[in-house]
């Protein structure tokens, strides 16, 4: 895959965003062992702590004690330093008939982009695995967006370079893979689910692609694929979306407003008072 999508250069230097899960840390396993035979590339790992009590505690310790094993450079940074709150006080705060998942990956992208700029990385891996990557898809037709679909690459790239390019090395690896090499490495991994994970759409679309994929083995493959050739036909027809900053904190968006500032707006924080970002290094 990483080939196939021109992801990596020989000497680039790779944040890999790490959450203590399977995906996650299996893709942290495999672009070590990889990294192994490119001697002027590095691999330094970006970690953040969400701020969901009873589950987020737990990971942090993990991802330390892998990188400790691996002798990898850890960046930890949290949703509280960065934001101002943790995602339990966005989602008491904001009272939004949004689920947290909403605001958790707005945040999350957020964080990790700027964590990934702090440490001079030249990609951001993240462990989006095909069923992430269809999961997605199929959100997005129910949303009405399906044009995202059709700009949504395995390597999203911004000109200005403030967004760090984002690489998916696991977009074509189903996630019960990613389940068995975690289990066949002896990887430790985090096994609890995030409490807010059930009230999520995406838990729906997971379920019923799985009960699909378990029928029709090949389905998820065929599912992406499918968005792939559409999107190499009508790649030259869609206008370019510029990125352009924020209007409130500077950061790259695609409105005028970008949706962090939209929903510590909400809560009435001014992101821009906040110094950004404060991570903590391992
Ligand atoms: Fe965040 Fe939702 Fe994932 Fe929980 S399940 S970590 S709230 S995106």
């Amino acid at each position: 895959t990483i080939s196939k999508y021109k992801m990596l250069e020989p000497d680039d230097r790779i944040a890999v965003a790490v959450s203590g899960g399977k995906d996650s840390l299996s893709l942290l396993y495999i672009l070590y062992k990889i990294e192994q035979r490119f001697p002027h590339s590095e691999i330094v790992v970006v970690t953040v702590d969400e701020g969901i009590p009873g589950y987020s505690e737990e990971a942090p310790v993990l991802v330390e004690k892998h990188c400790r094993r691996l002798g990898i450079e850890l960046v930890k940074g949290s949703y509280k330093q960065m934001f101002g709150y943790g995602l339990w006080e966005v989602v008491e705060k904001a009272q939004s008939e949004l689920g947290p998942c909403s605001f958790c990956g707005v945040l999350r992208r957020r964080a990790l982009n700027l964590m990934a700029r702090e440490v001079d990385a030249d990609k951001l891996a993240v462990a989006h695995t095909l069923d992430d990557e269809v999961q997605t898809l199929l959100i997005n037709v129910i949303h009405g967006n399906v044009l995202r679909n059709l700009v949504n690459k395995p390597i999203v790239v911004d000109p200005e370079k403030r967004l760090v390019p984002r690489i998916k090395p696991l977009c074509l690896v189903p996630e019960r893979e990613t389940t068995l090499y975690a289990y066949l490495s002896n990887i430790e991994f985090q096994e609890r689910d995030c409490p807010y994970a059930t009230t999520a759409l995406r838990q729906d679309v997971r379920r019923m692609l799985n009960r699909l994929e378990l029928k029709y083995p090949g389905m998820l493959f065929t599912i992406y694929r499918s968005f792939e050739k559409l999107r190499n036909v009508v790649r030259d027809a869609l206008p370019q979306k510029q990125l352009t900053p924020c209007a409130l904190c500077g950061e790259p968006c695609s409105g005028e407003i970008c949706k962090v500032c939209e929903i510590l707006n909400t809560i009435a924080v001014s992101y821009t008072h906040l110094t950004l970002p404060t991570t903590e290094r391992v």
